[in-house]
């Protein structure tokens, strides 16, 4: 039951697991809440009314009301055509670069969320990016490989995209071979001291706005300033008709840097390692996404849930699949992502999948999915 998915499948999958050592546990998130079992094998849906029920808080009371904000321009020639990033290319990155997660701020907590009604979602404004963030408050769920590869897909069919890494561990920018220790300037600089986005681009398989370790401080430096909240998006606004998507790697936390992520955003995509299947992690998010839309934000919606890391050998994948469907109905993606040792080996050399081995089926499975993003449009 529940089978609503969108298109067609992708074919199945063949490639033998990597047996690949995920940094789930590495990555510190104390939200992360699997309901599977020791063995991992049993999955517990939750109620399905906890799905169902809406009392968003709201965020601290805006400064001023969205419209009546101008988009902050920085002092900078107006409309470059993709000025060429002047980040040069460099040494590949040290491997053991990475952080605790950051939670600077508590996550927000909220009451359960209703799907957001189709008639009370804002239009995007033409002429302008799609801002796709890429989110779940669990970590070692291919957040950052999905936005690489996806980001990757669209600009291989054609389309401008930057990426832009807002995880202090800086995973995306060393996926890129850039190595976040030694970047200059980063998006700490350009959320905290409000320097135009365009310094911290660099130019790679696509553009991308580097991470590097002071963004660990970000939240706490952010968190007395005005419009706190706002200040990714005001920060985009410079750029956001210079590409046609741009795709935000995010902590995994909801805190004040993902809460940047989802107010600058049209579209969530939500990858979720179906081994650890979580709902309870999932319901979070939604009440998030939904105090976003109601105080922040009423364009952000869910794109879709992603599957990853799937063994699809295993009857516990299968299970898993069905419950985010009877769950999420046709918020589940019709392409699932295969586990393949490709997504380890590719980052190592600095770039995606789509590059490492373009004919393979760990690129193909990301190139099935632009297709479906694409296809959606702005529905
Ligand atoms: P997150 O950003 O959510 O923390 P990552 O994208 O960093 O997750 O992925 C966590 C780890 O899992 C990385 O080492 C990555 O290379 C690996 N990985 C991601 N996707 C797959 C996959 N489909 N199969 C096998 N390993 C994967
Ligand atoms: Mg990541």
């Amino acid at each position: 039951m529940g089978l609503f998915n969108r298109g067609s499948r992708p074919e199945p999958p063949s490639e033998r697991p990597d047996g690949h050592d995920n940094d789930w546990a590495a990555n510190g998130n104390g939200a992360a809440n699997p309901l599977g079992d020791a063995d991992g094998r049993k999955l517990v849906a939750p109620p399905a009314e906890a799905l169902e029920r809406a009392e968003p808080t709201p965020l601290e009371p805006e400064p001023a009301p969205r419209e009546a904000e101008p988009a902050r321009q920085e002092p900078e020639p107006a409309r470059a055509p993709s000025p060429p990033p002047a980040n040069p290319p460099q040494p590949e990155p040290d491997d053991a670069a990475r952080l605790t997660a950051q939670q600077a701020l508590a996550p927000l907590r909220q009451q359960a969320a209703p799907r957001p009604q189709a008639s009370a979602i804002a239009e995007e404004p033409e002429g302008r990016a799609q801002i796709i963030s890429f989110a779940n408050q669990k970590g070692g769920v291919a957040k950052t490989t999905t936005t690489l590869n996806l980001a990757v897909a669209f600009a291989e069919s054609g389309h401008r995209v930057l990426a832009v890494d807002l995880d202090p561990q800086g995973n995306l920018t060393m996926s890129q071979g850039i190595d976040p220790d030694r970047v200059e300037k980063s998006m700490y600089d350009v959320l905290v001291h409000h320097i135009p986005i365009r310094e911290v681009i660099h130019d790679r398989e696509i553009d991308i706005a580097v991470a590097s370790i002071d963004l660990a401080g970000a939240e706490i430096a952010m968190s007395t300033q005005i419009g706190r909240e706002r200040s990714l998006e005001k920060a985009l606004a410079a750029v956001v008709e210079d590409y046609d998507f741009v795709c935000i790697d995010t902590p995994p936390s909801l805190g004040l840097l993902t809460v940047n992520a989802l107010t600058a955003s049209d579209k969530v995509i939500v990858p979720v390692q179906c081994e650890y299947l979580s709902m309870r992690g999932l319901v979070q998010l939604q009440n998030t996404l939904q105090m976003i839309r109601e105080n922040l934000n009423p364009r952000v919606r869910i794109e879709g849930i992603l599957p990853t890391m799937l063994d699809s050998r295993t009857i516990h994948a299968k299970e898993a699949v069905e419950i985010l469907e009877e769950n999420f109905g046709d918020r589940v993606f019709a392409s699932r992502i295969n586990k393949t040792v490709r997504f380890a080996e590719a980052p190592v050399k600095g770039m995606s999948v789509l590059k490492y081995d373009p004919d393979g089926k760990a690129a193909y499975a990301y190139r099935q999915l632009a297709k479906e993003v694409l296809a959606n449009g702005n529905r």
